[in-house]
């Protein structure tokens, strides 16, 4: 475990780390994965996501479950090397996925039934199954399946989904350590992160921390947060929670948050990971950002002739190769994916400059 993460230094809150992986692979954190959901970026291919500075992919287990299978991806050599991007990966629980789910999704004690939105099927998640669906997938960083629950639930459920996860915490990492001792006798299998729930509640959360950081996991995430909450109040949890992570040198995961104005003060409050689909699913719609935070169109009027990259001065493969405002612009309009994939190129740069900001030198 010591040697999974460590800390290089700490600056007024900010961490600066590295996490090694069993490949050998280096990432230095603080650090931004791209979402690779069912098995590739959208319209990405694995050379353009590397040349962001990408150096963690995630995955999907509920959508790879449902379709192709974790099989097939076992049969494949596992995330990294079936979806060609042979560097680190990580893959969710599915709990998240299972959650939006809403209605249609039944909770007890043994796990989640939920109908294959596709093809009708009943399908079961218990915490030993999605840890065996992630061992199957082969990702090198596989996340707890915990009980989410709405920020707008009464709190007695809130406390029942955060005493849920806690138990189901456990038995994951029971189901861990049994496939550890089967199939990694070397000791080089994967790390499993545990997720602290609590809503918005700041009790909830601080017993959550404790509990999440007293088990035997390599990493500590933050769930349930960026759900429908306000910035400010999610702002407020990070605060809260800065100076109640333990001194184990373990990644604080902050999971869903991708705005670069959240990711700020995620990092300044000890994060060191992040994961969402905005930076590649604005750009599908044409936003992206530049300096200072800025969010802009690339299909406005305004851009017609301008035959200036997205955002000058930028080192992205997009920016540096002068790919225009003025041919952006006319792709969105001719409905080119193209367009979307190269300004998503963009928005992950974006993110990843601002993680080296706050790196050491
Ligand atoms: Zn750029």
């Amino acid at each position: 475990m010591s040697d999974f993460f460590s800390v290089i230094s700490t600056t007024k809150g900010v961490r600066s780390g590295i996490l090694k992986f069993r490949d050998g692979t280096e990432v230095t954190t603080p650090t931004f994965m791209p979402v690779g959901t069912r098995g590739a970026v959208k319209s990405m291919s694995p050379e353009l996501v590397k040349s962001t500075g990408s150096g963690i992919l995630l995955a999907n287990t509920y959508h790879l479950h449902l379709s192709p299978g974790g099989e097939v991806v076992k049969a494949g050599g596992g995330t990294s090397k079936w979806m060609n991007w042979h560097g680190p990966t990580l893959t969710d629980s599915g709990g998240f996925q299972v959650y939006t789910l809403g209605k249609i999704r039944k909770i007890s004690e043994e796990g989640v039934k939920f109908r294959n939105p596709v093809n009708g099927d009943t399908i079961f998640l218990s915490p030993e199954k999605s840890i065996q669906i992630q061992h199957d997938l082969g990702a090198d960083i596989i996340m707890a399946f915990d009980d989410v629950v709405d920020l707008h639930n009464e709190r007695h459920r809130q406390r029942e989904a955060m005493e849920r996860t806690h138990r189901w915490l456990k038995r994951c990492v029971t189901e861990h350590e049994r496939l550890l001792k089967l199939n990694f006798p070397e000791g080089d299998g994967p790390k499993l992160f545990g997720i602290v729930q609590g809503g918005l509640s700041k009790e909830l959360r601080m017993e959550s921390l404790e509990f999440i950081q007293s088990q035997a996991v390599d990493g500590i995430a933050i769930g349930g947060l960026s759900v429908g909450e306000t910035r400010e109040e999610m702002h407020e949890m990070l605060e809260f929670l800065a100076d109640k992570f333990d001194d184990s040198p373990r990644p604080h995961y902050l999971m869903g948050v991708g705005h670069p104005v959240d990711m700020r003060k995620a990092i300044e409050c000890g994060i060191d990971m992040f994961d969402c689909v905005l930076p590649t699913r604005n750009a599908r719609h044409s936003s992206v950002w530049i300096t200072g935070d800025e969010q802009i169109s690339l299909k406005a009027e305004r851009f017609k002739l301008s035959n200036e990259p997205i955002e000058v001065g930028c080192d992205c493969y997009s920016c540096v190769n002068n790919f225009t405002k003025s041919w952006f612009r006319a792709q969105y309009k001719a409905n080119e994916p193209l367009a979307g994939a190269l300004a998503g190129v963009h928005n992950l740069r974006y993110l990843q400059r601002l993680c080296e900001g706050y790196r050491s030198k």
